[in-house]
């Protein structure tokens, strides 16, 4: 676990900033460090999916490849930790969740300007 203490707050900013990072080689193998095996993952190829909470909601999360690759990120919502965190992460990180997001902002303005022009109309009514 000390190895990847110091890896992560070498990286922290990095990790925080939400970047992925290659630890092949220089961390040891998760399942010796404190993680735990998790299937709240969206699929990148990955084989096994590793994730360890962070005390401030959030938590790190391992992608390990077939060839041995370890590619490490920050997940700013927690997904274990409950379904409403489970649907915050899936909306907020996953590329589905962001598509339907901005596909659901879409339909938010559309409500918006036929809000505005509704309102126009009645106005117009009054006048009547
Ligand atoms: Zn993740």
């Amino acid at each position: 676990m000390e190895l990847w203490e110091q890896w992560l707050s070498a990286r922290w900013s990095y990790l925080v900033a939400g970047q992925e990072i290659d630890a092949t080689w220089q961390v040891p193998h998760p399942s010796t460090a404190g993680f735990t095996r998790t299937d709240l993952a969206e699929g990148h190829g990955q084989l096994v999916d590793w994730e360890l909470a962070v005390t401030d909601g959030s938590r790190i999360h391992v992608h390990e490849f077939a060839d041995g690759r370890l590619v490490v990120h920050r997940d700013a919502i927690n997904p274990s930790r409950g379904p409403l965190e489970a649907m915050m992460h899936w909306f907020s990180e996953s590329a589905l969740g962001k598509a339907v997001f901005v596909t659901g902002s879409v339909a938010l303005i559309g409500v918006a300007v036929a809000l505005v022009g509704g309102g126009g109309k009645r106005k117009n009514g009054a006048k009547r």
